[in-house]
């Protein structure tokens, strides 16, 4: 597991993570997500996958000091699939119990992209939510989910796709500042993916993004190498 930081956009400070699941191959090269999610969804490994992403990470929240990262979230992705468990929200709260941590420390991160039985989707976030489990709606922009969907589904956190991310900033106009305090209004937060430089990460803060989050600021870290990262830059 890797983590990338969120940094909030006006200090520039690292308040949250997103994990990331990584695999290595025989020889010990990391193999892209893009390549293993969708195989691991095809076979149903995804959902032990999945489960063991969330273990590291309640793992990691109950080892280390957040306060201490400046870490008040962690980002964990949950797929689709996962979604289609009955007993989703039942194991996710036994497994937040078996390490003392705080649903509130959990944001879960759903994909626009393979909403695909919305029904049961929203029975299921409504389940977690109820639970303590915030929702952020992943790769906003580039899915079919529509703006009466989004605006009936619990999300606290809206996050802008990276490809919407470049596509306004290679070329302004009022569309995406637009939606953003749409969303805003709702009382919903903002946060930018894919902020490769600092000109980027002004231009999606001036429209209101909350959060950003991308290469300018880090790569996905090795978890050790995070803390080492950002403990350091606290202290
Ligand atoms: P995602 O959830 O949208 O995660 C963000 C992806 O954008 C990550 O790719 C991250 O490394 C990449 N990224 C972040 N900042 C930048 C940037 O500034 N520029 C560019 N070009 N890329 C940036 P990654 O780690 O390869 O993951 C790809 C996708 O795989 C994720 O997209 C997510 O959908 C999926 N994934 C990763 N880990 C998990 C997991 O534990 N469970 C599930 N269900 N899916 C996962
Ligand atoms: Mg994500
Ligand atoms: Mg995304």
């Amino acid at each position: 597991m890797f983590f990338q930081p969120l940094v909030n956009s006006r200090t520039y400070r690292v308040e949250g993570a997103e994990a990331l699941a990584r695999i290595r191959d025989g020889e010990g090269r990391l193999v892209s997500p893009a390549l293993f999610i969708p195989a691991a969804e095809k076979s149903g490994h995804i959902i032990e996958l999945g489960e063991q992403v969330l273990r590291k990470t309640c793992e990691f929240a109950a080892t280390y000091d957040m306060d201490a990262l400046g870490l008040k979230w962690i980002n964990v992705n949950l797929s689709p699939i996962q979604c289609m468990q009955r007993d989703l929200g039942h194991k996710f709260a036994r497994i937040l119990d078996e390490y003392s941590v705080a649903p509130g420390l959990i944001h879960l991160e759903v994909t626009e992209q393979t909403i695909a039985d919305f029904a049961l989707l929203r029975h299921q976030i409504s389940a977690l939510e109820s639970q303590g489990f915030s929702f952020v709606l992943d790769d906003y922009g580039t899915g079919y989910s529509n703006l009466t969907r989004v605006k009936h589904y619990p999300f606290t956190t809206i996050k802008l796709d990276m490809e919407v991310v470049w596509d306004y900033y290679r070329e302004r106009d009022n569309l995406l500042p637009s939606i953003v305090q749409g969303f805003r209004s709702l009382g919903l937060s903002i946060t930018a993916e894919g902020i490769e430089t600092e000109e980027m990460a002004q231009a999606l803060a001036e429209i209101g993004s909350d959060y950003l989050q991308g290469y300018h600021f880090s790569k996905p870290l090795p978890v050790d190498e995070f803390v080492r990262t950002y403990q350091r830059k606290k202290g």
